[in-house]
This record gives C-alpha cells, sequence and structure tokens, in this order.
C-alpha cells in the first residue's frame, strides 16, 4: 500500500480520488477498482473511490488490533476527556461536514445539520462513559467473600453503514465502540463516502490515538472480507434488510456478535379524531423529507373511517408547496435522490402504481428539475398488501395512502407486515393511543409523533425483519453490544481461618 498525505484532486476531470484511512493516514489503494461518487444536485461525477482488497481489509483490523491493547488499557477518566474534545470539534466544525453530506446524498443543508446534531447527541451520552461503564459490588456474598461484575471490551469491530445518514449512522457505532475500550474498522457507504474520512481527520485532531479508528472503502469484497476476519469480534450493520440477514447469518455462523438492522415500511395510522391538519403536516414532513430516504420515513398513512377525505386533502394541499432544489440553496426543502438508478428505481413505482390498482393523486415525475437526479413528492391513493407500491420499501418520496374502517384493521396491516421498524398513530384519544402501544408490533411508536427515533439514552432499532439481532444500538444497548461481562469472587481470607475444604462451595 501507497501511503498519501492527501488524497489528490485530478485536476483535468474535477474528480477527487477517496482512499482508506488506516493507522492514522490516508492509505491509497492498490486493488485498481474504483466506484465513482456523485453530487446528486447535478448529476456530475465529484470523487472516485478506491474499493479495497481482502489484503487491505487485512491491514486495518491488524492495524486496529496492534492499537488495542493499549486503548483499552487508557483510563476512564483520559477516555472521558477525549470524548469532550471530540463533541466540541464535532460542534464547532458540524456545517463543515453537513456541506460535504448535501454536495455527495443530496439531502438538504438543514437536514444534514440535523444529522450531524443526533449523531453528535451519541457523543454527549458516550462522555458519560465513567458512570456508564459502572457494575454491581455484592459485599459479604459468603462469609468474607465479595462478588462484582466488570464490563470489558471485544477487541476489534467493525461497522457497515448505508448511505442515507452517512455521518449519524457511523457515530452511532464507533463512538460506544470506542468509548468502550474497542478499537473500529469503518466500511462506509461507497455513495457518499467523504464524511468517513472527515470524521478520522477530526478524531486525530481531538486526540485519539492512531490505530483506534479505521475506514476502508468498498463493496462485498471487503464486506466479505471483514466478516470472515478471525479478529474481527463483531459486526454492527445498518442498511437493506436482504443484506443485514446476510451480514447477520454469516458473521454469527463465524462466531462474531452481530446486530443488523435492516429496511422498513413505515405505517402511520391517523384515527377519525386525529387533529387534520397536524396529522397532515406531519405526514408530509415525515415522508418527503431527506426525499423519504430515511429508515424510519413514513412511507404508508392508514386513514380509519372517515378521516381519508380531509386528510387526503390536506396533505395534496401541502405537497405543491414543498421546495425541491439543490440542498445547497437554503430555500430548498427537498434535494435530489442519491443516484439516478435509485431514482429510476424510484419513479417506476409511481409509474406501475395505476395499473395494480392505486390512483397516483400527485405524480413527481412531473416537473422534477431536469439536471442531477430529482423527483417531486409523490402521493398515491388505495394503495394495498399485494401492490408492489406497498409490498416493498421504495425508499423515496412517495407516499401511499391505505383506507381501513377501523382501528383493528389499521393495527393489523401494521402487524402482518414483514417489517417492524418505526410507527406513529395520530389521535387525540389516550386510551387508544395506549392500547396502540401495547398492541403494536415495532421497536419504535410514535404518539402524534411521526418519526420516534428515540433520544441518545434510550436505544434505537426495530423488531421483525428489520433488526436481525438481540441488541438495539447506541444507548444502553449499545454499551452492552460492545462490552461483555466478566465476574469476580473474590477473598482475602485472615491466613490464620484457612483450611483445606472438599466440599462444594457454599455462600451460606
Ligand atoms: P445497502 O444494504 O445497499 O448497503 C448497506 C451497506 O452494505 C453498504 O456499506 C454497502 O456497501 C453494503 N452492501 C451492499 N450490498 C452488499 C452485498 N451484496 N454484500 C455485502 N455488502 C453489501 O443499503 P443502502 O442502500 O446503503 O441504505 C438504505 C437501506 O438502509 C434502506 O433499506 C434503509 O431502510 C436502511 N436503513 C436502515 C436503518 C435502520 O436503522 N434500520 C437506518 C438507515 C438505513
Amino acid at each position: 500500500m501507497t501511503e498519501l498525505a492527501t488524497p489528490p484532486v485530478e485536476e483535468h476531470t474535477g474528480v477527487t480520488r477517496i482512499s482508506h484511512w488506516i493507522g492514522g493516514r490516508t492509505v491509497a489503494g492498490t486493488s485498481g477498482r474504483t466506484s465513482p461518487v456523485y453530487n446528486p444536485a447535478t448529476g456530475r461525477q465529484t470523487g472516485a473511490l478506491d474499493l479495497a482488497t481482502v489484503e487491505e481489509v487485512d491491514a486495518a483490523v491488524q492495524t486496529a488490533k496492534q492499537a488495542f491493547e493499549s486503548w483499552r488499557s487508557v483510563s476512564l477518566a483520559k477516555r472521558a476527556e477525549l470524548f469532550f474534545n471530540i463533541r466540541e470539534l464535532v460542534h464547532a466544525r458540524r456545517e463543515e461536514v453537513a456541506k460535504i453530506l448535501t454536495s455527495e446524498h443530496g439531502k438538504v443543508l438543514s437536514d444534514a445539520m440535523g444529522e450531524v446534531t443526533r449523531g453528535l447527541e451519541v457523543i454527549e451520552f458516550c462522555c458519560g462513559l465513567p458512570t456508564l461503564l459502572k457494575s454491581d459490588f455484592s459485599e459479604q456474598a459468603s462469609s468474607g467473600i465479595d462478588v462484582y461484575s466488570i464490563r470489558q471490551p471485544l477487541g476489534v469491530v467493525a461497522g457497515i453503514t448505508p448511505f442515507n445518514f452517512p455521518v449519524m449512522v457511523p457515530m452511532w457505532m464507533w463512538a460506544p465502540a470506542i468509548a468502550c475500550g474497542n478499537t473500529f474498522v469503518l466500511k462506509p457507504s461507497e455513495k457518499d463516502p467523504s464524511a468517513s474520512i472527515w470524521t478520522a481527520e477530526l478524531l486525530k485532531e481531538a486526540g485519539l490515538p492512531d490505530g483506534v479508528f479505521n475506514v476502508v472503502h468498498g463493496d462485498k469484497v471487503a464486506v466479505d472480507a471483514v466478516l470472515e476476519h478471525p479478529d474481527v469480534a463483531a459486526v454492527s450493520f445498518v442498511g437493506s434488510t436482504p443484506i443485514a440477514r446476510y451480514v447477520y447469518e454469516t458473521a454469527t455462523s463465524r462466531g462474531k456478535r452481530c446486530q443488523a438492522l435492516g429496511g422498513a415500511k413505515n405505517h402511520m395510522i391517523v384515527l377519525p379524531d386525529a387533529d387534520v391538519d397536524m396529522a397532515a403536516d406531519a405526514a408530509v414532513s415525515a415522508a418527503y423529507g431527506s426525499a423519504g430516504e430515511r429508515c424510519m420515513a413514513v412511507s404508508q398513512v392508514v386513514a380509519v373511517g372517515n378521516v381519508a377525505e380531509p386528510l387526503i386533502d390536506a396533505i395534496k394541499e401541502r405537497i405543491p408547496k414543498v421546495k425541491v432544489g439543490d440542498g445547497m440553496d437554503p430555500s430548498s426543502e427537498m434535494g435530489p435522490l442519491v443516484t439516478k438508478e435509485h431514482r429510476d428505481k424510484v419513479a417506476a413505482y409511481v409509474a406501475g402504481a395505476n395499473a395494480e390498482g392505486g390512483n397516483v393523486l400527485v405524480d413527481g415525475r412531473d416537473g422534477a428539475p431536469e439536471d442531477g437526479f430529482f423527483l417531486k413528492p409523490s402521493l398515491i391513493d388505495n394503495v394495498k398488501p399485494g401492490m408492489k407500491a406497498y409490498e416493498d420499501e421504495i425508499f423515496g418520496p412517495v407516499l401511499g395512502v391505505t383506507r381501513v374502517g377501523t382501528y383493528e384493521e389499521a393495527v393489523r396491516l401494521v402487524n402482518d407486515n414483514p417489517y417492524g421498524n418505526g410507527t406513529a398513530i395520530f389521535t387525540r384519544d389516550g386510551g387508544a393511543a395506549r392500547q396502540f402501544q401495547f398492541d403494536v408490533q415495532a421497536g419504535m411508536v410514535g404518539i402524534n409523533v411521526p418519526i420516534p427515533v428515540p433520544v441518545a439514552y434510550y436505544s434505537f432499532g426495530g423488531w421483525k425483519a428489520s433488526l436481525f439481532g438481540d441488541r438495539h444500538i447506541y444507548g444502553p444497548e449499545g454499551i452492552d453490544f460492545y462490552t461483555r461481562g466478566k465476574v469476580v469472587t473474590s477473598r482475602w481470607p485472615d491466613p490464620a481461618t484457612s483450611s483445606v475444604d472438599l466440599g462444594f462451595p457454599q455462600t451460606r
């Protein structure tokens, strides 16, 4: 591997080469394979991403392995101090990384700032790591014997992340992993990889020792190399359900700990007594924010009884007001989709909906900006199970409406769905809301809140095909995931009381 001080910009094309980060420095890839990175607002290629070989993944893991023993020995006080430094730097430079997100993902700058802020909350949670790693102690468990538990880091842990939150989702992983004393190898999405290199440089500036945080870019070759590597103790994955299932099954069959978060189809139930304007505002915000490319986006409104007509009218009235444009323009509220292929795939769901029995009320293909990968918001009425627009996670600015007669039918729809990430109910009836929270099979529930992403001191995760594994991500379950327990039984006896006793140890 060749070491580079900074990735060179190839002046004649305006395309930046984006390379790996191993052992505290940029390392150019040697595979000869690259992947294009685009600015989705213009459609132009801005980057060429090195795709790692198996050997390059091994180099990152070996570097992280070497860094582990000294990193796990750093005192909790020093680690906490470092996390405060990281917090200050991310906060001071949040606009800088938000611009990187907008230029490669396409989301509008205000939304990118929101992403950084939610990631920052996880870093702030980790500043309290001395408290988070406190354990139990039982004095005099038996005569002269004390018992206590300690939690220790796992070793080298890896994160594999999706395109839609290129800075926040990695923070969900590396922050608790490193706070707990692990060293980390990140394999970010190949579609918007620059935020991961920004993160690596910032962590170095904050004082994180070289080798504790590493980045390898790549595709399936790199992911498989991570999953097969004997020195990777645990894998956190966030992405689509088929890949999440594959990662979980492969990692666990190799003896690794794994949490793999998958896709979603988030239903928002609106009861007849709901405030229609509030529900419409929420549906439009949650369906079209970030062009629908959020795993917690509302993609399906379930209108119960006679709320359907006024609710659809209120949503239709709001859609033309959503300003679609380049995310760098402060007046834009919704940016482009991430790639041309994805834009075309999303557009195909709208194109096919009427033939399947749906009713396209607003077609986002009409009037979408020509340059870049844009689609405007779409609204489809009468979307039902069995239709592609209902069964698939579209992951774009397309909102479906399903009409049902009763609350029971609405809940059945949610519970019959293979996904169970987020869901929401809109109502003024506290009893109905409480019943929903009891009945519904999903990991994150909103009551008059359309995108119920848990705050950083709770944990994030779905049910069913939205999460493989038994630990949710970040928060207390994140600390649990990145540590393993040890129980110590200890005696400091008075030598005068010592004797040979072949009986089984008794506590009474
Ligand atoms: P993706 O599954 O295509 O990619 C995720 C990661 O897996 C990337 O790093 C990618 O390089 C890698 N990958 C892709 N194909 C692979 C293969 N065949 N073998 C091995 N690795 C592979 O997901 P995406 O398109 O980047 O992100 C969107 C998806 O992520 C949506 O389904 C969304 O719901 C989901 N998501 C879920 C959550 C959650 O918390 N549940 C959060 C964000 C995104």
